[in-house]
C-alpha cells in the first residue's frame, strides 16, 4: 500500500450546492445553454472540450452533450418531453438526429495470468466469423466486433486491467463491461482481485466467467464463494452478479456468456449520438512502411468518416482510409466500432483521445494547445507504477501556475527524501487540476497538489467519487512541510477549505481610491468579510477577503446566487471582466 495523507493545512476544496434539475431540449445552441445554466458560453465550451466536443458559441449541440455540461455545472439534466405528435415530420426527424441512440457494449476481459483470457478472446473471435465469410478476422487490430443474436458486441483484444487502467489514467475510458475470467481450478488470485478493484474504480459492471470447467479439478462453487468475499455476490448467495461457467477450450458456456453480456448491456442502456463529430480512443498504433502512421481507434460517440480532420494526442491529419476488424475498407465508423485509421501525420499513443474537428486550422490549434499543456502520462511510467507494487512512495501529481513553480517544487521535494520512503512525482504540468489528473491519481494511488491553481469543475466531482485527495497551496514551504510530514507519517489534519460561493466580474465601476467589481453571483453565496481569491483564466491572481459588498447602493452582508452585486477585495482594484471571485471558509477537521 502506498502512503496516503489525510486532510491538512493545504486544505481540501469542494463544497457543492445541492444539484437542481434543468430541462434540456434535444438540441440547443451553446449560448442558449450557457444562459440556461447561468454560466458563460466560455464555461460551456470549456466543459465541452473536456468531453472531447468542439463547438462554437453559436453552434448547436445535442442533448447528450448538453447534459454532460449541465451535469458538470451541478445540474440534474432532464430531457424535454417529446414534441407533440402534431409536429411537422421534418422537425421530428431533425430532433431525432440530435439524439443519442443505443450502441453496442465495449467489453474488456480481465483476470489473473493464465486463467484463460487470451484463449477466451481467441475462441470468441474464431467462432464469431460468419460461415462463408472470406478471411474472417485475420489480423488483430486491438478490438473486434461479434454479433450475438443480431446484437453487436465489441471486445477489446488486449486482455488485462493494466491497459484498461492506463487508458483511464489518460482520461479515456473505453470499456462498458468487464468480464472477469477466473480459472475454476485455481480460484481467485491476486490479479483477479486487482481486476475487480480496477473495474470497480472505473464504475464498470463486472460479469464473471468461471473458466476451465472442462478440467477435472474445476471447482466453480469455491470460486463463487471466494467472489462473495470481495462483494461480488452471485445469485446463490443472494446477489445479482452474473456468473457463467465456461470452457475456452471446448466452447462450453461461451454462448451463454455472450447472451449475458448483451443482456447486461441492455439494462445499462448504453447510448451515443452517431450524428456528431467523432470522439474515440486510440487502442493501438504503429508505423506502417507503406501506409504511414496507423491507429486503431474505438469510436465512442459520433461517426468518423473518410475525409474528416482528426486530432489524436499530439498528432493530427485528414482521414485517408478506414479499415474494419476484418481488414475491409469502410467509409465511416460509428459508436463502439473499432477501425484502423490511416491519415494521421504522426503515430499517436495508445490511450490518446481521438476527436474530429471541423478543419485543418482547428486541428493544428488543438494539437498546439495540447503540446503546451505538457507531456501526457505515458504507458511507461504508469506500468512502472503498477510494477512498483509494495513501495512506500508517496505518489504525487503536481499542477501549478507555471513550469517555473513546478521546478522549484520538484527541487524542494528532492531534499525531503527519507531513507526508505520518498515523494514520487508521477506527473507535473502547468494548468488547473483536470479530470484526467484525477483519474491518473485514482489509477496510481496518488494525491494531487495544486500550487497557485484551481481545479476544473468536473475534476473535483471525479475526485470525490474516486476518493482522490486534492490539496491546494500558495506557499512552497508549507507544501513541502506537509509532504515531509506525511512521509514521516506525522501529518495531522488541521483545517480544510470549503468553497462558499463564486461570482463572475461583469463590469467595473471606478470609485475614489480604486475599482468595484460589478459581479453576478454564479453559485453559492458571497459573504462580506469572507476569505476570497480572484481567479483569472483558472489561475489565482490575488488572495484576501471581501472588504465591501453592495447591492445597488446598499451595503449588504450576504448575496446569493443569481443576484448582482458590487464586490471589493481588500487591497485590490485591478479587476477584469470575466474574473471569478471565489469565497471560502476554513473548517477544523476532526482528527
Ligand atoms: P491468459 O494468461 O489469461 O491470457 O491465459 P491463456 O489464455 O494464455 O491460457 C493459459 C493456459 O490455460 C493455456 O495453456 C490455455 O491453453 C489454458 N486454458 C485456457 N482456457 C482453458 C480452458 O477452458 N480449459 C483448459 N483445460 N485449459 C484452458
Amino acid at each position: 500500500m502506498q502512503t496516503r495523507v489525510s486532510t491538512g493545512r493545504g486544505a481540501q476544496s469542494g463544497a457543492g450546492q445541492p444539484p437542481s434539475p434543468v430541462t434540456l431540449p434535444p438540441v440547443i445552441v451553446v449560448h442558449d445553454l450557457a444562459a440556461l445554466l447561468r454560466v458563460t458560453p466560455i464555461d460551456v465550451m470549456k466543459a465541452l472540450i473536456r468531453n472531447g466536443i468542439m463547438a462554437a458559441v453559436n453552434q448547436t449541440i445535442d442533448y447528450a452533450a448538453a447534459s454532460l455540461v449541465a451535469g458538470e455545472m451541478g445540474f440534474i439534466p432532464e430531457a424535454e418531453k417529446a414534441a407533440p405528435s402534431g409536429a411537422a415530420p421534418g422537425m421530428r426527424a431533425r430532433e431525432e438526429e440530435g439524439l443519442a441512440q443505443p450502441r453496442p457494449p465495449v467489453v474488456t476481459i480481465m483476470g489473473h495470468v493464465d486463467h484463460g483470457k487470451t484463449s477466451l478472446l481467441d475462441y470468441i473471435r474464431r467462432t464469431s466469423v460468419a460461415a462463408g465469410e472470406v478471411g474472417g478476422i485475420t489480423q488483430r487490430i486491438g478490438a473486434y466486433q461479434v454479433e450475438v443474436n443480431g446484437e453487436r458486441v465489441t471486445f477489446i483484444d488486449t486482455p488485462g486491467h493494466e491497459a484498461f487502467t492506463a487508458m483511464r489514467a489518460r482520461g479515456a475510458q473505453a470499456t462498458d463491461i468487464a468480464v472477469l475470467v477466473v480459472a475454476a481450478d485455481d480460484g481467485l488470485m491476486p490479479q483477479s482481485i486487482e481486476a475487480i478493484d480496477h473495474a470497480r474504480a472505473a464504475g464498470v459492471p463486472i460479469l464473471v466467467a468461471i473458466n476451465k470447467i472442462d478440467r477435472a479439478e474445476a471447482n466453480p462453487d469455491r470460486v463463487k464463494q471466494q467472489l462473495t468475499e470481495h462483494n461480488l455476490l452471485v445469485e446463490e448467495y443472494g446477489g445479482d452478479t452474473i456468473c457463467v461457467p465456461v470452457s475456452a477450450r471446448t466452447g462450453e458456456g461461451v454462448e451463454e456468456l455472450l447472451s449475458n453480456i448483451v443482456a447486461l448491456a441492455e439494462v445499462s442502456e448504453l447510448r451515443a449520438n452517431p450524428n456528431q463529430p467523432a470522439r474515440g480512443v486510440v487502442l493501438e498504433s504503429e508505423l506502417d512502411k507503406t501506409r504511414g502512421p496507423m491507429a486503431t481507434v474505438l469510436v465512442r460517440t459520433g461517426t468518423v468518416k473518410v475525409g474528416d480532420y482528426v486530432v489524436a494526442g499530439a498528432s493530427w491529419g485528414k482521414v485517408r482510409a478506414l479499415f474494419d476488424d476484418r481488414g475491409r475498407r469502410v467509409d465511416a465508423a460509428g459508436p463502439s466500432m473499432p477501425v484502423k485509421l490511416m491519415g494521421l501525420g504522426r503515430v499517436p499513443e495508445p490511450g490518446d483521445v481521438l476527436q474530429a474537428v471541423p478543419d485543418e486550422t482547428r486541428a493544428r490549434a488543438l494539437v498546439a494547445e495540447k503540446a503546451s499543456a505538457g507531456p501526457g502520462v505515458t504507458l511507461e511510467n504508469l506500468s512502472a507504477q503498477i510494477q512498483a507494487g509494495e513501495t512506500k512512495d508517496l505518489n504525487l501529481i503536481i499542477k501549478a501556475d507555471f513550469q517555473g513553480s513546478i521546478d522549484a517544487i520538484r527541487n524542494a521535494l528532492q531534499r525531503v527524501a527519507l531513507a526508505n520512503v520518498r515523494a514520487n512525482v508521477i506527473h507535473a504540468a502547468a494548468g488547473s487540476v483536470t479530470e484526467s489528473d484525477v483519474l491518473l491519481a485514482a489509477a496510481s494511488d496518488a494525491i494531487i497538489i495544486g500550487f497557485n491553481t484551481r481545479s476544473e469543475p468536473g475534476a473535483l466531482r471525479v475526485a470525490e467519487r474516486e476518493k482522490v485527495e486534492v490539496r491546494f497551496y500558495q506557499i512552497i514551504y508549507e507544501l513541502v512541510e506537509d509532504v515531509e510530514r506525511s512521509l514521516r507519517g506525522l501529518l495531522e489534519p488541521t483545517t480544510r477549505e470549503v468553497v462558499e460561493g463564486r461570482a463572475e466580474v461583469r463590469q467595473l465601476f471606478g470609485i475614489k481610491g480604486g475599482n468595484v467589481a460589478g459581479s453576478w453571483v454564479r453559485d453559492g453565496r458571497i459573504l462580506r468579510g469572507a476569505l476570497a481569491r480572484l481567479l483569472r483564466g483558472g489561475r489565482v491572481v490575488f488572495e484576501s477577503r471581501v472588504s465591501s459588498l453592495r447591492h445597488f447602493r446598499e451595503d449588504v452582508r450576504e448575496m446569493t446566487a443569481g443576484f448582482e452585486c458590487g464586490i471589493v477585495l481588500e487591497g485590490y482594484s485591478d479587476y477584469r471582466e470575466g474574473d471569478i471571485i471565489e469565497t471560502y471558509r476554513r473548517e477544523r477537521v476532526e482528527q
